[in-house]
């Protein structure tokens, strides 16, 4: 079968790299780590998982930064990954046995590894917090994309264990369910947070991630003001179609002066000239997770508030003195499992599903769908957004 494959190599890597400097093309090149492949079908992991041709795959932006060299090679995760991997973890595809469309949980939690009794994360549904990411019968691995004994869903076929994949309920597009991975991602944030009745929430970012966010708050919070800092033109205005009060400039100083304006609030000028605020939006939803936009949100933050960080960028020096100063909150989470809204637990997934027979339509964020054999141009259209507007991108390996 036909599938994207990362190979890890250091010679290779380097000489991406190098290339990289002079054309994004390297990164695509036949030189480079990632390629599409014909590669055998690996074996079910165990009798308990089930083959799954695909049907459509979303293009994540950790994807795209992996396939781009962008992760820092002291990045800890790096305990938890086998190589050479297929690369997806976004996905829609029927399964082989029933026949079902389905949509995948791409997480190799306990279950899907054989243990039993999960462990304690697992078995209060919290699998992003699972202590045998190295263990069963599967190499060490956090989801399917980054596997070496299972493939990716960038890929003709791939496989899961039986409690991985949700049937999708009819009405529901497969264009529709194919987002169910990154909104499920917005959602959990916004579980560790939620607005709390008068407030207002902001959410950093120009991404699927960041328009999942906005979406989720207003169809859940009707009472929630909720802010977008975005990029200005088309993202703005997708902020406001999927519910935005109101699209602030990304800028930081622009967006700080534009906070306090709203707010009525003074600001403070510091020797630096980047300009605070005591009062400001109660919660951040940062889907970026870049030395600017959290240190942006530090800034901007009501004294008191708490900043999510959802976006995955590598971390760099930045000004965090507002942090004490403020008593602020920053957690961190990129992941879902079981999740609690308005007093119902449910897989994120599942309540995604709900959300959906209630109105609530993300697929506008899709902006560019290829076959799984233009791959190149899925990745390249992904890196290069501020220039093609994509916001997700879907590849299509039935095509
Ligand atoms: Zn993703
Ligand atoms: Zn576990």
């Amino acid at each position: 079968m036909k599938a994207l494959v990362f190979r890890h190599s250091l010679a290779r890597e380097a000489a991406t790299a190098i290339g990289g400097l002079v054309s994004p093309r390297a990164y695509v090149s036949r030189f480079a780590p990632t390629g599409l492949e014909d590669v055998a079908e690996p074996p079910l992991p165990a009798p308990d998982w089930v083959g799954v041709q695909t049907t459509l795959s979303g293009v994540c932006g950790s994807d795209v930064k992996q396939i781009l060299l962008n992760g820092a090679r002291d990045n800890p995760l790096t305990a938890l990954v086998s190589f050479p991997h297929v690369l997806g973890h976004e996905a829609v595809g029927r399964r082989a046995d029933t026949g079902d469309r389905v949509v995948l949980n791409p997480w190799l939690s306990c279950i899907p590894r054989g243990i039993d009794p999960p462990c304690q994360a697992c078995q209060s549904g919290r699998y992003p917090w699972c202590r045998n990411f190295r263990a069963g019968h599967l190499p060490p691995s956090i989801h399917l994309g980054n596997c070496a004994a299972a493939a990716g869903a960038h890929a003709e076929r791939f496989s899961a264990h039986a409690s991985q994949l949700f049937a999708i309920p009819g009405g529901i597009p497969d264009e529709a369910a194919v987002l169910a991975d990154p909104v499920s991602v917005s959602l959990r944030s916004i579980v560790l947070a939620p607005p709390a009745a008068g407030q207002i929430a902001l959410v950093y970012g120009s991404g699927t991630l960041a328009f999942a966010a906005i979406a989720l708050l207003r169809h859940l919070y009707p009472g929630t003001e909720v802010w977008a800092a975005t990029r200005p033109g088309a993202r703005a205005a997708l902020a406001t179609r999927l519910g935005a009060h109101a699209a602030l400039p990304s800028a930081p100083d622009e967006l700080v002066a534009q906070v306090a304006g709203r707010i009525g609030a003074t600001p403070l000028v510091p020797w630096s000239n980047r300009d605070w605020l005591q009062d400001g939006p109660a919660v951040v939803y940062d889907t970026i997770g870049s030395t600017q936009t959290v240190e942006t949100s530090l800034r901007l933050l009501a004294t008191g508030g708490t900043l999510v960080i959802s976006g995955v960028e590598p971390p760099k020096r930045f000004e965090w003195t507002p942090l004490y100063f403020k008593e602020l909150r920053v957690i961190g989470s990129n992941g879902f499992g079981i999740e609690e809204v308005h007093g119902v637990a449910k897989h994120a997934m599942e309540h995604y599903f709900d959300f959906i027979a209630d109105g609530l339509d993300l697929t506008p964020v899709i902006t560019h769908r290829f076959p799984l054999a233009r791959w190149r141009e899925a990745v390249l259209a992904a890196k290069d957004a501020r220039r093609t507007g994509a916001v997700k991108v879907l590849l299509d390996p039935a095509r």
